[in-house]
């Protein structure tokens, strides 16, 4: 069934908890920050079918996960959403869908909500259109998504709103967040951009400065007490970017440890930005997810301690934050297998200091970063 090599000295891991299914890497937006791989326009005409995707949602959920998350891209570019939604509630998922809100019309929310869809989570670039137009390539987009967050909340559906934050939009925080309340939004994840994939490329562009983070933290804390006073029970969520933190994020709760996301065109991988490590991951039309999961040399290759260098190997912060990210380590030192560099143990952290420097003498206004699009992308197939 397979030539993958089976790793014998891993703990056995739990049932995965978590499916990301990442429908397509299709997507009407540009954002400088996307998180998809540099290379997404390979894959864009080799999709998994409506099948096969049932057949992973089938698969998935018989070895115990329970949480499904369609994510892209945007997933409603595929017209066959409904189709998986409606065989993701048959099955017993509580899914929520991971959008733009582009692609999404009252009609389509009512069809999604018949198909039995749990949660949606839109993004917003911004609080005003000029800096959304700047960051994600379109001027529609704005007005687009808050008619489909008013939307959503008319449908009665929980919305969170997730907006990304970097060095163009956090200074307009307090005009966000006031612009989530108004949306009625029940949770608002203000999460600091992750540099991975085109924000990786664009990361001197979008890294903010320590100020602009500690006032956009103070903003928030503002407004947590300004929402409790009101009996109003928005939750804020505010994810510190990993290069303003002394200690690693805990990837994924531990590589291979709850969460399994599964690429357009069928890899299989730990989590969604894991395809640009140094190796080869499995795919979903040649294994089954059991054999994936349990035996796969990717799946098994940073499970557990035995893979951890010095200083992480004999550090008691292990067990909570499992040495870090496993793509950090690579986009920052070229081995997988390092401490990440955010750590300050790391004997590598000076490369986050050198990445804050770099980042505060690169001057480039929003429009000026590389749009993630197809064009832009194929530089990186022939590379
Ligand atoms: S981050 Fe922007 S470009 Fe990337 S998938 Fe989401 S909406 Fe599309
Ligand atoms: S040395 Fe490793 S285990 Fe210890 S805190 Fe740093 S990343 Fe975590």
């Amino acid at each position: 069934m397979n030539e993958h090599a089976t790793s014998t000295q891993k703990p056995t891991p739990e049932a995965p908890l978590w499916l990301l299914a990442e429908l397509t890497y299709r997507c009407p937006l540009q954002c400088s920050y996307c998180s998809n791989p540099l290379d997404f326009a390979a894959t864009t005409n080799n999709e998994l079918t409506t099948e096969e995707w049932v057949d992973v949602l089938r698969q998935a959920r018989a070895m115990g996960a329970v949480q499904l998350g369609f994510s892209g891209g945007e997933p409603l570019v595929r017209r066959d959403l409904e189709t998986l939604v409606g065989e993701a509630r048959q099955l017993g998922f509580y899914s929520n869908l991971i959008t733009s809100g582009l692609g999404l019309d009252e009609a389509r929310i009512d069809t999604l909500h018949a198909a039995g869809l749990d949660h949606i989570q839109i993004s917003l670039q911004a609080s005003d259109p000029d800096v959304a137009e700047a960051v994600a390539g379109s001027r529609k987009a704005y007005d687009k998504k808050l008619a489909m967050a008013r939307a959503v909340k008319a449908a009665g559906y929980p919305m969170v709103l997730n907006v990304v934050l970097h060095r163009h939009n956090i200074d307009q925080l307090d005009a966000i967040i006031a612009l989530c309340a108004e949306l009625d939004a029940d949770a608002v994840e203000l999460a600091n951009c992750q540099l991975y994939g085109w924000a990786h490329l664009n990361r001197n562009g979008l890294l903010p400065s320590r100020e602009q983070l500690e006032t956009a933290e103070a903003t928030t804390v503002r407004w947590r007490e300004r929402l409790s006073r009101e009996g109003r029970d928005m939750q804020l969520l505010f994810v510190v970017p990993d290069y303003y933190a002394d200690r690693p994020k805990a990837c994924m709760g531990g590589w291979g440890s709850i969460f399994m996301s599964v690429a357009p065109d069928g890899a299989v991988l730990p989590c969604h930005s894991a395809r640009m490590l140094p190796m080869s991951f499995p795919n979903a039309r040649d294994d089954s997810l059991e054999w994936i999961w349990y035996d796969s040399d990717a799946f098994n290759r940073y499970r557990g301690e035995d893979w951890m260098p010095s200083p992480c190997r004999d550090c008691d912060e292990r067990h909570q934050d499992f040495g870090g990210c496993r793509c950090q380590a690579y986009l920052l030192t070229g081995d997988p297998t390092a401490t990440d560099p955010v750590c300050e143990f790391s004997p590598h952290h000076h490369l986050i200091e050198s990445a804050r420097r770099e980042a505060s003498e690169d001057k480039r206004k929003a429009a000026q970063l590389t749009p993630r699009n197809v064009h832009e992308s194929r530089v990186f197939c022939r590379a």
